[in-house]
């Protein structure tokens, strides 16, 4: 991990050396033409001075086109490595257990996911599938006995969950200390306080791959394209803890580019595909891609990626992006989970 992040260090000195070194290029090109009005050597000066003009041309295309691509996966797969290290060794190994209600397609998806990743690192994951139909007394039954089960770590619901079911009152069952989602109210409202508690794992993942590499937070433009529960709400306390300046845009906003291209960094979490374009994020800015859609069978972000990483300075891609760093975060809210507990024996 070190090792990429001083390669991409080194990658953005060199780069400020290479913008240098094209302007030494374009004043050797002014100097050459005013040289020419003196030495009448056409052949030569038209060589020399074409020759430098590509130079110029390829190499600037070549830097601006190089913004940093952001790896989650890499990130990613270093937390999870030290997670597993750490899990190694504990005597009994953490645990967590995922509330599923229905049987929806993409959530089974996205909790096998999480369920391979668990096991890989040594957490014991344990789903509770209810059908759509089961009485919320039954869950609400089964989230209680959970928190009083000394072996369960973390509890999560996954969600969306079907709107006949309060979700609110299903959430605020689960014991604050066992919340790996940071959503109880309680915990939202330790958060907004600035008190140390459990905090939502996207939210927790657009830090991370900020401060992965190096990227500046205090006293900077932040715009949040998406104001959700589970991510745009906290990722405004996120960065106002980090001292940035924060807009909030959601789908009632007008003239979202106009806010959009003032941000030193962008992050969006709309969850419409091709939303943000070129025209709509200022150069050199830092963008965030939090959305996941699936457009024909492909899994695509909400920022048209293709023309908007010729114009950022770093960019997340989609699939690959905030989606792995965000696990690796639900994996470090569950070892917060067991080691306060085991802390407090
Ligand atoms: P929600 O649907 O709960 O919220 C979407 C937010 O975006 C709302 O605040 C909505 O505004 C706003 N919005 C929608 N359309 C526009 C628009 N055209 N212009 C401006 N704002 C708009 O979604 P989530 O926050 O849960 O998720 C957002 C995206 O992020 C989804 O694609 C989801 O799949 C993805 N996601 C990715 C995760 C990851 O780990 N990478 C984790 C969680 C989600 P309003 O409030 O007015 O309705």
């Amino acid at each position: 991990m070190k090792f990429f992040q001083n390669i991409k260090n080194i990658w953005i000195i060199y780069k400020n050396y290479l913008c240098s070194f094209f302007l030494c290029l374009h004043i050797l090109n002014i100097f050459m033409s005013t040289m020419h009005l003196f030495v009448r050597n056409d052949f030569i000066f038209v060589i020399i001075k074409v020759r430098i003009g590509e130079i110029i041309f390829l190499s600037n295309n070549e830097v601006s086109k190089l913004s940093i691509i952001i790896d989650g996966q890499e990130i990613s797969k270093s937390i999870q490595d030290t997670i597993k290290t750490n899990v190694k060794g504990f005597m009994i190994r953490p645990s967590v257990a995922v509330i599923q209600i229905g049987d929806n397609a993409e959530n089974n998806s996205y909790i096998s996911i999480k369920e391979k990743v668990c096991s890989s690192v040594g957490i014991y994951f344990r789903l509770f599938k209810f059908e759509e139909g089961t009485p919320e007394l039954t869950i609400i039954n089964k989230i209680k006995e959970l928190n009083n089960d000394d072996y369960v770590n973390g509890i999560m619901i996954h969600l969306p969950i079907p709107a006949n079911y309060n979700e609110k009152r299903l959430i605020n069952t689960i014991s604050n200390a066992k919340d790996v989602d940071g959503l109880t109210d309680i915990n939202v409202g330790r958060f907004v306080n600035g008190k140390k508690t459990l905090v939502p794992c996207t939210a927790l993942a657009v830090m991370r791959i900020l401060e992965e590499n190096n990227i500046e937070v205090e006293g900077k433009h932040v715009v949040i394209v998406g104001r959700s529960k589970l991510v745009g709400k906290p990722l405004i306390h996120s960065f106002l803890l980090r001292d940035a300046t924060v807009t909030v845009t959601h789908s009632k906003t007008e003239n979202l580019g106009d806010i959009t291209s003032l941000a030193d960094i962008l992050v969006v979490a709309a969850g419409e595909p091709n939303l943000i374009k070129d025209s709509m994020v200022k150069k050199d800015a830092v963008v965030i891609d939090v959305g996941i859609n699936d457009v024909n069978g492909k899994l695509v972000g909400d920022v048209d990626f293709d023309k908007v990483s010729k114009k950022a300075s770093y960019i997340t891609k989609v699939p690959g992006g905030v989606g792995p760093v965000t696990v690796a975060m639900l994996l470090e809210n569950i070892l917060l989970c067991y080691n306060t507990k085991n802390s407090k024996k």
